[in-house]
C-alpha cells in the first residue's frame, strides 16, 4: 500500500489515521524530520495553525517540510492544514508563517467562533456522486486564488472553501469527521500516480 504520514504535532490526527487506514493506506504519524522519509503522501490535519506553525519550527520540521512540498510530495490539508498550504495569510497572528505551495490568500476563522461552527452540503464538481457533507469548525476561507491553482468547492454564497494545485489539496472543512472519504481517495490517487509513473513495458503487476 501507499505510505502516508499524518503530521501529528497537534490537531485531529486520529480521524485522518482512521480514514486513511480504512482506505488501505499504510499510515504513520510524523513528528520528526526523519519520519518524512519514504512517504508517498502527507496529511496536515485540522487544529490551530499558529500552534502547528510554532511546533514545526520548534522541532526543526519547518524547512524539511517546505523542501518536501517543493519536491512534489502529495499533501492533503484540512482546515488548519489548508492554512499551512496557503502562500499568503490575510490575518495570521504576529509572526505566523505558512509552508505555502498553493497560490492562495486564506483568512482564518472566517465564519466566527467555535459556536458558529456548522455542517452543510457542498457541491464538488470534481467528485462523483452526491454533495459532500462538510463540517466547518472555526474554518478559514480562501479569499483569493492565483491562476496556478484550481478551485474545488464554493459555498452557495460564493465563498471558496477548497482548492488544489499540483499535488497539493486544501480544504476549509473536515471530511474526516463526517465520514466523507472522496477527498482522501482523490489524495491517495494523486499520491499513487506520483509514485508509480506509467511504465512503457506494462509488465509491472501488483506493484501496490
Ligand atoms: N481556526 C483554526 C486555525 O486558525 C483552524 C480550525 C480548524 O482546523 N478546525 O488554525
Amino acid at each position: 500500500g501507499l505510505r502516508i504520514g499524518v503530521l501529528a504535532l497537534q490537531g485531529d490526527v486520529r480521524e485522518h489515521e482512521r480514514m486513511l487506514t480504512s482506505l488501505g493506506a499504510q499510515v504513520t504519524t510524523v513528528r520528526r524530520e526523519h519520519e518524512l522519509e519514504g512517504l508517498d503522501g502527507l496529511v496536515l490535519p485540522g487544529g490551530e495553525s499558529s500552534v502547528i506553525d510554532k511546533l514545526l519550527r520548534g522541532t526543526g520540521m519547518y524547512e524539511p517540510l517546505v523542501a518536501a512540498l517543493r519536491a512534489g510530495l502529495s499533501v492533503l490539508g484540512t482546515c488548519a492544514g489548508l492554512i499551512l498550504l496557503a502562500d499568503r495569510l490575510a490575518d495570521g497572528i504576529t509572526g505566523q508563517q505558512t509552508l505555502g505551495g498553493i497560490d492562495a490568500t486564506v483568512r482564518r476563522n472566517a465564519f466566527g467562533t467555535q459556536r458558529e461552527s456548522f455542517e452543510t452540503d457542498l457541491e464538488v464538481p470534481a467528485l462523483e456522486g452526491p454533495p459532500v457533507r462538510a463540517a466547518f469548525i472555526r474554518a478559514p476561507v480562501i479569499e483569493a486564488l492565483g491562476p496556478a491553482a484550481t478551485p474545488l468547492a464554493t459555498l452557495p454564497d460564493g465563498r471558496l472553501v477548497a482548492a488544489e494545485q499540483g499535488a497539493l489539496m486544501g480544504l476549509s472543512f473536515h471530511p474526516e469527521s463526517t465520514g466523507e472519504s472522496r477527498f482522501h481517495r482523490r489524495f491517495l490517487s494523486t499520491a499513487r500516480a506520483r509514485r508509480a509513473p506509467v511504465c512503457s513495458g506494462g509488465a509491472e503487476m501488483g506493484a501496490d
